[in-house]
């Protein structure tokens, strides 16, 4: 029986594996990846090793959690070494947590392997720091994407009345409900808001603007995109770099 790698792949920019992650990448009988790890990664594998896509859609998942979970099982029982790749960080809404309980209550032996996450890098990327000193005594990451069959909102928006720093992730189609929730709390409606497009990969965008005209501004920027609410939003200004870099 085989040993599963349940490892964080990071945002994008191949550069921000974990040298950890890059040691069992290069080890691995087969990768199991999802769509926002990047392939580019996958040259990295030795020679035979297989690929497994079980990508996941931002909205919707193409295959179920069960089947993934069955399929990383099946790879531990047939391969030495099993590589799950996963974007960002496998425990940052990367339902790191469920796989590796699967496999325990199947007597897999298991490691996680952290990784880079979106939630604070892509920011990172556009010039946000998600906290910054006499701005932001806390961040908070949420995610945005919520069942459609749900008549309430499970999010507890009224906790989110103080917060400085919010990173949505799984929000750009949420993006006009988020906003007016924010408004409905409490928060200006020139409240400071950013969308990033495609973080930290040569295609990388962000659009800022404010919670009433964010929407807009953003509503058609490619996935995958997060959206970071608060005053830090303006420090852009003066450390944005990866965007201007490309353009130079
Ligand atoms: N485990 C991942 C997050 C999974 S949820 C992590 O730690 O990063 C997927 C969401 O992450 C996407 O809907 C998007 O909001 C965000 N995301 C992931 N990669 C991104 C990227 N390169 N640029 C912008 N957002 C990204």
């Amino acid at each position: 029986m085989g040993k599963v790698y349940l490892t964080g792949a990071g945002p994008g920019d191949i550069e921000l594996l974990t040298v950890k992650a890059l040691r069992v990448i290069k080890e691995a009988d087969v990768i199991i990846y999802d769509r926002l790890a990047n392939p580019d990664i996958l040259q990295e594998a030795k020679n035979g090793c297989e690929f497994v896509y079980v990508g996941k859609e931002d909205s919707h998942h193409t295959l179920p959690q069960e089947e993934i979970n069955e399929a990383i099982y099946q790879a531990a029982l047939k391969y030495e070494v099993v590589v799950r790749l996963k974007g960002g960080d496998p425990f940052v809404f990367g339902r790191g947590g469920e796989e590796g309980i699967y496999l325990r209550e199947r007597d897999i032996k298991f490691e996680f392997i952290p990784g880079i996450t979106s939630a604070i890098a892509v920011p990172e990327y556009a010039g946000i720091p998600v906290t910054h000193r006499g701005i932001t005594v806390s961040f908070r990451v949420v995610t945005g994407h919520e069942s459609s069959n749900k008549d309430h909102s499970q999010i507890p928006w009224e906790n989110y009345k103080t917060d400085d720093t919010i990173v949505f992730l799984m929000g750009l189609h949420r993006l006009k409900k988020i906003t007016k929730k924010l408004i409905e709390i409490g928060k200006p409606k020139d409240h400071p808001i950013a969308v990033i497009s495609r973080g930290t990969r040569p295609d990388e965008k962000t659009v800022v603007g404010t919670l009433e005209n964010i929407y807009e501004k953003a509503k058609d920027l490619p996935t995958p995109a997060l959206i970071v609410v608060g005053e830090v939003v303006k420090l852009r200004e003066q450390l944005s770099w990866f965007e201007n870099n490309k353009n130079k």
